[in-house]
């Protein structure tokens, strides 16, 4: 029996959702899911989730969502249940600066993100970082990661496990996010393998270490078999069959080795 681990963001068909991805995975036995719930406005800060024991929750306010207003009581509410095994997404995003239709405001993401830095240290939660620059450029993503490890260097024990959703770095930095911090993981992610986008990532990917890398969907805002335009919790067996060659071992050992890695990076091994 080979399991499966996915990422997942969930809105508005989230019952439908949950029973696709847990009965109904292609030539796989889903193990759990991951359910990411940092948009308050959409509806994903909600119960239901905690009453399906293989759907976790990672929970938090996207740094993109800083500004359309929540509740934090609410989100230390649903950091208390054991079902939630991490805080995020979280951390950095200015990739909208340059339209004039978004409100990005650095400062208030920066206290927002500080406020679920804490959460995630005072309640053993897995702290989960995504980071998106202005440019995508490779220096741009360095500025970025860099700016979110500072943060938590100096907020985080070294025990802290850490997520690096949808991981766009180097080899270089990847170290140096590592550094200091042993329970560091590095996300593969959709559009991780847009290689005309971030040419860097074919290097990337490889060097990602074995017992470091995760397999995410982000279901369902990426598209994952571009031929059909189709993206859906569903689909991580069908991207792992993308990712392996890079890796040159079979996408079901791939499978296996990202969920083994999800379970440790999420505290769901003890
Ligand atoms: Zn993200």
């Amino acid at each position: 029996m080979s399991e499966c681990f996915k990422y997942w963001h969930v809105r508005s068909l989230y019952e439908l959702e949950v029973t696709d991805a847990i009965d109904h995975v292609p030539g796989c036995e889903l193990e759990f899911v991951i359910n990411i719930c940092c948009f308050p406005n959409t509806g994903s800060w909600r119960k239901p989730s905690l009453t399906e024991r293989r759907v976790r929750l990672a929970c938090g306010v996207h740094p993109v969502a800083v500004n359309e207003g929540y509740n934090l009581d609410e989100l230390k509410d649903m950091v208390k249940s054991d079902l939630c095994v991490g805080i995020g997404e979280c951390g950095y995003d200015i990739s909208s600066l340059d339209k004039t239709d978004k409100d990005i405001d650095p400062d208030a993401q920066f206290n927002v993100f500080e406020e679920q830095v804490k959460l995630a240290v005072n309640n053993g939660k897995t702290l989960m970082i995504h980071c998106r620059p202005a440019v995508n450029m490779l220096a741009g993503f360095c500025h970025l990661y860099r700016d979110a490890f500072s943060l938590i260097k100096s907020e985080c024990p070294e025990s802290q496990h850490i997520v690096w959703h949808c991981y766009l770095g180097s080899v270089d930095l990847m170290e140096e996010l590592s550094e200091g911090y042993p329970n560091t993981y590095f996300g593969v992610h959709p559009i991780s393998l847009d290689f005309v986008k971030y040419p860097w990532m074919r290097e990337t990917i490889p060097k990602i270490p074995w017992d470091k890398l995760l397999l995410e969907t982000d279901s369902p805002y990426c598209v994952i078999q571009p031929d059909r335009n189709k993206c859906a919790p569903t689909m991580l067996p069908v991207f792992a069959i993308q990712v392996a060659p890079l890796l040159c071992i079979p996408s079901k050992v791939l499978l296996y080795v990202a969920s083994q890695n999800a379970k440790q990076a999420f505290h769901m091994d003890e």
